[in-house]
C-alpha cells in the first residue's frame, strides 16, 4: 500500500516537474522567438548599414570623379593658356569635351566675366571670394560654389540651404584659380544640376526611396534627391562636425525623429571638399524584409513547437510506457510472488540450483525435511549437504547425465538430515531451460518417502491379503467399475464358466464379453442379460438370485453395488454353484412334504398347495374344490388283518384314487387314513362327480391282501373354494364339516358343505 502511494507520489512529482519544465521551455521558446525576431531585425539593420556605407562611398567616389573631371578640364585649359590670354573658342573646345557643363567662363581679378562660352554671361560680376577656398596639390585654388537656380551665370540665383529639395534645373559653379605667373586666372565651370542628379539616381545601388545629399565640407548642401526632415538635418549637422573632426565616414541607425527611422551613412571625399550622405527609411527596408523574417521566425517557432510537441508526446509516451512497464512488472511480481508463495506453501521440499548444482533458493519444506535452514543451504551443493553415502558414484553420474541432457530425472534415494538421521527421499530434478535451450537452473522436488515407503509396503501386504481372500473366496468374484471395466476377479470365474485362461486375460478389460459368455452358458441367455442390466440400472443390492445353467447347474448370484466414501464406484458380482445345496434342499423338501408310506404329498404339502391355490384365486377369481376323504372303520382292518394290511390298504387307496385324477389335481395324505384332494378350477358338479367316483372306486375295488380281498368304503366331504374365502382354514373347516356330515349320515357317501 505504501509502495503504491510512494509510486503515485513519484509520478505526480514527475508530472509536476515535467509541467514546470514544459512551461519554462514554452516561455523560453517565446523569449527565443522574440529575441530571434529582434536579432533578425538587428541583422537586417546591420546589413543595411553596411549597404548604406558602401552606397555612400560609391556615390561619394562617383560624384568625386565627376567633379575631378571638371576640375581636370579647367586645369588643362589653364595649363594650355598659361602664357597667353584665354579665348572663347578655347573654352568652347573644352566645353565640347565635357557635356555636363553648361558653360565655362573666365573671370578677371575683379570677379567680372570676360570670356564665356555663353555670350550672356560676359560682363557679369561675381562675388567668388565669399566662397571657401580649397588648395589643390598643384598650388591652384578650388572653390565650389553654392547651388544656383537658373540657366547659367547670367541669370543664376544662388540658393540658400533652406532644406527644400534641390531643383532639377540649375548648376553648381566649379571655380579654379591659378595664382602663378604675372596674372591670376580664374575659370568658372557650371556643372549641370540635372545631369548630376540623373547621374546619382542612375547609380544602381541607389533606390528611389533613398535620400542622397551632396555637402560641402563647411556644411553647405549642394543638392539632395529628396526633401530633408528634422532628423536628417540633425544628422547632416552631426556629419559636418565629424568631417571637421577627421571622421571621414560612418553608418548608423537614426532613432525615430518625426516618427521616422533612418539608416544613414556619410562619406567625405578624399581629395575634394565634398562629401555625401546617404539615407533610407529603415521601416520601408524592414517592411520589405519583414515577411522573410517572419517566415524564418515562423519556421523557428514551428521547429520549437514541434520540439515541444515531441517532448510532450515523448513524455506522455514515457508515462504510458512506464505505466505499461509498471503494470507488466506488477504482473510479473504478482506472478512471481504467487509462485514463491505456492512453492513456500508446497508440502514437498523444493530446491532451485544453478547449473553447477549450487543452491540458490529453497522452501520451508526443505528445512522441515532436512533440518537445514535456507541460510545454511544457499550456496551449498545439495549432493554434499544431505549426502548419506548410501548411493554409489554411478548413481549420481547417471543422474547428472540425465539432467545435463535436458531431461527430467526421477528416482528414490536415501539422504541424511542435519541431525544425522537417514530418510528415504523421492527426488525429481527438472532442468529449466532458456529460450535458446541452455540450462539456467535445476528445480528439484524432494519428498520424504519414508512413511510412504512403509505405507506402500503395508499396502502391498494388504493387497496380497486381499488377493488371497479373493482367490480363496468360495465363489466367483467379478467387480466392474462404472465404465464397465473389470477391476477384480478370481480364478473361480473361469472354473464356473468353463473358460480357459486366467484372470490376467480379462482384468482391466471390458466386462461385456465375459457377460456375453456367461449369458450363453445360462439357460435363458436373454433373461440373464436383461436381469444384469436391470440390476445395474437399479444399483441396489440383490442377494441369492438363482440362475439355471444349460448344463443343469444352479448358480446363485449376489449383486452388490460398491461405494467408496458414499460414492458408487462399481458393482460386485458373486456367483456360487449351489447345485448340490439345491439338491439337498429338494431332497429335504421331498422328505418334508411327502408321506413316506404312500409317497404322495403329506398334510404340510397339501396345506401349502391349498394356500397357494387360494392366493391364485384371489388374483384370478374362479373356483377350486377340496375333497376330504376318511376311510370308514379303518381301525377294523388293523384290528382284523394286522397293521401291515392297513398300510397296504392305504397304498391301495392311493393307487385307486390316483387313477381318477388329472395332472393338476393333488392327492395328499393328511394323516392316518384321511386323505384330501385339491381340484384347481373345478366346478361344484365336477367336484361332486369326482367325489362320487372316488367313493365308488374304493367301494368297488377291494384290496387283494394275501389272496384275501379286503373291502373298504370312504366318506367324502366336498367344499368349493372361492376368492371370497378369507383363509384356508375356513375352506378346510367347511370340507371337514361336510365329511362329518357324511359320517353322521351313515358313511360311504359324499356330502358337500
Ligand atoms: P370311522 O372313521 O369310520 O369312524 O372309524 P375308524 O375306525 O376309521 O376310526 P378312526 O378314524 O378313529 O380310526 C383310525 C384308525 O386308523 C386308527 C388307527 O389304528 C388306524 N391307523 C391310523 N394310521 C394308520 C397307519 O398308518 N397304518 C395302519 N395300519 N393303521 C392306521
Ligand atoms: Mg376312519
Ligand atoms: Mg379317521
Amino acid at each position: 500500500m505504501m509502495n503504491k502511494l510512494n509510486r503515485r507520489f513519484r509520478f505526480l512529482a514527475a508530472d509536476l516537474a515535467f509541467a514546470t519544465v514544459f512551461a519554462l521551455c514554452t516561455v523560453l521558446c517565446v523569449l527565443v522567438y522574440l529575441y530571434q525576431f529582434d536579432a533578425q531585425i538587428r541583422l537586417q539593420s546591420g546589413i543595411h548599414l553596411s549597404i548604406a556605407e558602401r552606397n555612400a562611398a560609391y556615390i561619394s567616389h562617383d560624384v568625386g570623379l565627376l567633379l575631378q573631371d571638371v576640375e581636370d578640364s579647367l586645369k588643362a585649359v589653364l595649363d594650355a593658356n598659361a602664357h597667353k590670354p584665354v579665348r572663347a573658342n578655347t573654352l568652347q573646345n573644352a566645353l565640347t569635351n565635357i557635356p555636363y557643363l553648361n558653360s565655362i567662363s573666365l573671370v578677371d581679378s575683379q570677379g567680372k566675366i570676360t570670356v564665356s562660352t555663353t555670350e550672356a554671361n560676359i560682363g557679369r560680376i561675381l562675388n567668388i571670394d565669399s566662397e571657401p577656398v580649397y588648395p589643390l596639390p598643384s598650388g591652384d585654388l578650388l572653390r565650389i560654389g553654392p547651388t544656383h537656380m537658373g540657366l547659367d551665370l547670367a541669370d543664376g540665383v544662388a540658393l540658400t540651404d533652406n532644406g527644400k529639395q534641390t531643383p532639377d534645373r540649375g548648376f553648381i559653379p566649379i571655380i579654379h584659380t591659378r595664382l602663378s605667373g604675372d596674372n591670376e586666372k580664374t575659370l568658372i565651370a557650371t556643372l549641370d544640376l540635372g545631369y548630376l542628379l540623373r547621374r546619382i539616381v542612375n547609380i544602381p545601388s541607389t533606390t528611389l526611396s533613398a535620400r542622397v545629399a551632396l555637402l560641402r565640407t563647411d556644411g553647405l548642401r549642394l543638392f539632395d534627391t529628396l526633401p530633408t526632415d528634422a532628423g536628417l538635418l540633425m544628422f547632416e549637422r552631426d556629419t559636418i562636425k565629424r568631417w571637421q573632426d577627421g571622421n571621414t565616414h560612418d553608418a548608423r541607425e537614426l532613432a525615430a525623429i518625426d516618427t521616422r527611422h533612418w539608416i544613414v551613412a556619410h562619406r567625405l571625399h578624399s581629395q575634394l571638399p565634398i562629401g555625401v550622405t546617404w539615407a533610407i527609411d529603415r521601416d520601408t527596408l524592414l517592411n520589405d524584409a519583414l515577411p522573410g523574417i517572419q517566415r524564418n521566425n515562423m519556421t523557428i517557432l514551428l521547429l520549437m513547437a514541434s520540439g515541444m510537441a515531441c517532448a510532450l508526446f515523448g513524455y506522455l509516451f514515457f508515462r504510458y510506457a512506464s505505466r505499461h512497464q509498471r503494470e507488466r512488472l506488477a504482473r510479473i511480481e504478482s506472478h512471481r510472488s504467487l509462485l514463491e508463495s505456492s512453492l513456500n506453501a508446497c508440502a514437498n521440499a523444493i530446491v532451485i540450483t544453478k547449473p553447477n548444482g549450487i543452491i540458490e533458493w529453497c522452501n520451508p519444506a526443505f528445512t522441515t525435511l532436512t533440518g537445514f535452514t535456507a541460510t545454511e543451504a544457499i550456496g551449498q551443493n545439495p549432493g554434499t549437504l544431505t549426502n548419506s553415502g548410501k548411493q554409489d558414484r554411478a548413481f549420481y553420474a547417471h543422474m547428472w547425465q540425465t539432467i545435463l541432457d535436458g531431461r527430467v530425472w526421477h528416482g528414490e534415494l536415501i539422504n541424511q538430515r542435519k541431525d544425522g538421521s537417514f530418510y528415504d527421499e523421492l527426488l525429481t530434478i527438472a532442468p529449466a531451460l532458456d529460450s535458446d535451450g541452455v540450462i539456467q537452473h535445476f528445480i528439484a522436488t524432494k519428498e520424504d518417502y519414508t512413511q510412504r515407503k512403509t505405507a506402500r509396503q503395508e499396502l502391498e501386504i494388504a493387497h496380497s491379503h486381499l488377493n488371497a481372500v479373493v482367490e480363496n473366496f468360495p465363489g466367483s468374484l467379478i467387480m466392474e467399475n462404472l465404465q464397465g471395466i473389470i477391476v477384480l476377479l478370481n480364478q473361480y470365474v473361469f472354473e464356473l464358466l468353463g473358460l480357459p485362461g486366467t484372470e490376467e486375460y480379462v482384468l482391466g478389460k471390458p466386462i461385456q464379453p465375459l457377460m456375453a459368455f456367461s449369458s450363453r452358458v445360462a439357460e435363458n441367455s436373454q433373461a440373464f442379460l436383461d436381469r444384469v442390466e436391470e440390476l445395474r440400472a437399479a444399483a441396489r443390492p440383490s442377494y441369492g438370485e438363482e440362475i439355471r445353467f444349460k448344463d443343469g447347474r444352479w448358480i446363485e448370484r449376489d449383486f452388490i453395488p460398491i461405494s467408496l466414501h458414499e460414492n458408487l464406484i462399481g458393482f460386485l458380482y458373486i456367483y456360487r454353484d449351489i447345485s448340490q445345496r439345491k439338491r439337498h434342499a429338494r431332497e429335504l423338501w421331498q422328505l418334508a412334504t411327502t408321506d413316506p408310506l404312500t409317497g404322495i404329498p403329506n398334510r404340510r404339502a397339501f396345506f401349502e398347495s391349498i394356500e397357494h391355490e387360494r392366493a391364485r384365486l384371489t388374483r384370478y377369481p374362479g373356483e377350486a374344490a377340496v375333497l376330504m376323504i376318511d376311510i370308514d372303520h379303518f381301525k377294523q382292518i388293523n384290528d382284523t388283518q394286522g397293521h401291515a394290511a392297513g398300510d397296504a390298504m392305504l397304498c391301495h387307496i392311493v393307487r385307486q384314487v390316483r387313477k381318477l385324477l388329472r395332472e393338476s389335481d393333488m392327492l395328499a395324505r393328511l394323516g392316518g387314513e384321511e386323505f384330501a384332494i385339491l381340484l384347481p378350477q373345478a366346478s361344484r358338479e365336477g367336484a361332486l362327480g369326482l367325489a362320487e367316483r372316488v367313493r365308488k372306486v374304493l367301494e368297488d375295488t377291494p384290496l387283494n391282501y394275501n389272496d384275501v380281498p379286503i373291502h373298504i368304503t370312504a366318506s367324502v366331504g366336498v367344499t368349493i373354494m372361492t376368492h371370497t374365502d378369507s383363509s384356508t382354514d375356513k375352506t378346510l373347516s367347511r370340507a371337514d364339516h361336510a365329511l362329518y356330515e357324511a359320517k353322521n349320515k351313515g358313511r360311504n357317501r359324499v356330502e358337500i358343505g
